[in-house]
């Protein structure tokens, strides 16, 4: 088991298997983004690898995310050979976060190597609107995609990155939709990851000011539960579906933090808001076995920080670091 100095065990690892992406979100990346070059990314072995180490040492939860986790070339590969640790009991959940345009293809054969739930990021439920906050994604894409996990068994969570005018207006209508179709339903504080062409500022939309206002119109009964990851939920009365708020922003939640982040070239971070962190590639290449690379996970683990300090206003108008969400991983 991995305890950080602040007592919390670290069970989660959430790992960026690419930084690219076939969608060019507005408040993530810039339009014109430099990517890595491909010799620099761990093979999709490595990254079985990797995330076998961390399941040795007691991590029960890996999401695979990006940059868009499906466009890595053989992704499944590396989903088909995590599966063994969840036949094997040692690995509670196998998940990943997608903006959904590829889950048509691979819905089937995730829930066939026991992935039984997805997290898909939709911003807007109209197709103009997807088109300006996305850039280059295709809205009925997505929804085939949608459609296809629902068919395959998949538990579909989406994420709704809340953008004061640009999709402030559409809450009440994700709200229905998703307790039709038996989705869940995440609303994420927008937080300050790497340049982006606009001012965040603009878009930043605190979440308790959200919660108040859906209160007006829907019946929220706070739930105890949680998912391992930072949402706190609540039921909604009138539609049965979950609706999880992430608010980094108006109230963080890093005291229950228990999670590490790892990029697609093998560095660990500790903090998706701080600047530290550990190589494990270099470990990983330098021996077959893994001790070192236990080692310097171990090592990581120990200089894991109390929590974020992220502010968007006029005054901290200014990335809190300097790596866009998509290199970190959402
Ligand atoms: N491509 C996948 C997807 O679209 O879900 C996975 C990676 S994406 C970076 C993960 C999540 O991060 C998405 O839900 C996206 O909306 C969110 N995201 C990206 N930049 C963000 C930011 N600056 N603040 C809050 N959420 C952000």
């Amino acid at each position: 088991m991995m305890i950080d100095p602040f007592e919390r065990a670290i069970t989660y690892v959430r790992v960026s298997v690419t930084d690219r992406c076939d969608f060019r979100c507005v408040y993530c990346m810039a339009e014109n983004m430099t990517f890595l070059p491909k010799k620099d990314l761990l093979s999709l072995e490595e990254l079985d690898r990797l995330c076998s180490a961390f399941v040795d040492l007691g991590v029960r939860k890996i999401r695979l995310t990006g940059g868009e986790p499906l466009v890595r070339r053989n992704i499944m590969s590396l989903v088909g050979t995590l599966g063994r640790h969840l036949r094997s009991g040692r690995l509670e959940e196998l998940t990943l976060t997608t903006n959904g345009s590829q889950l048509d293809r691979y819905a089937d054969e995730l829930y066939g190597h026991g992935v039984r739930r997805v997290n898909v990021s939709l911003d807007t439920l109209d197709p103009a609107r997807f088109q300006a906050i996305t850039r280059w994604g295709r809205y009925d894409r997505v929804m085939a995609g949608i459609a296809a996990a629902k068919r395959a068994g998949l538990h579909v969570k989406i994420n709704m990155v809340a953008l004061k005018g640009v999709n402030d207006d559409e809450f009440d209508r994700m709200i229905t939709w998703c307790g039709a179709e038996g989705f869940d339903l995440t609303l994420i504080e927008t937080m300050p990851l790497g340049d982006i062409d606009g001012d965040r500022t603009e878009q930043y939309l605190p979440l308790s000011m959200v919660r108040a206002r859906l209160a007006r119109r829907w019946t929220l009964i706070d739930l105890p539960d949680r998912t391992g990851g930072p949402a706190r939920y609540a039921r909604i009365g009138e539609t049965g579906g979950r609706l999880g708020l992430i608010t980094p922003l108006t109230h963080n939640f890093c005291e229950s933090c228990n999670r590490v982040r790892v990029t697609c070239t093998g560095q660990m971070y500790m903090c998706l808001g701080q600047e530290d962190e550990a190589d494990l590639r270099r470990p990983l290449r330098a021996s077959e076995a893994d001790e070192l690379l236990r080692q310097a996970i171990l090592e990581g683990i120990a200089r894991k920080p109390k929590g974020h300090d992220f502010v968007i206003d006029r005054r901290h108008n200014r990335p809190a670091v300097k790596r866009h969400m998509s290199v970190t991983g959402g």
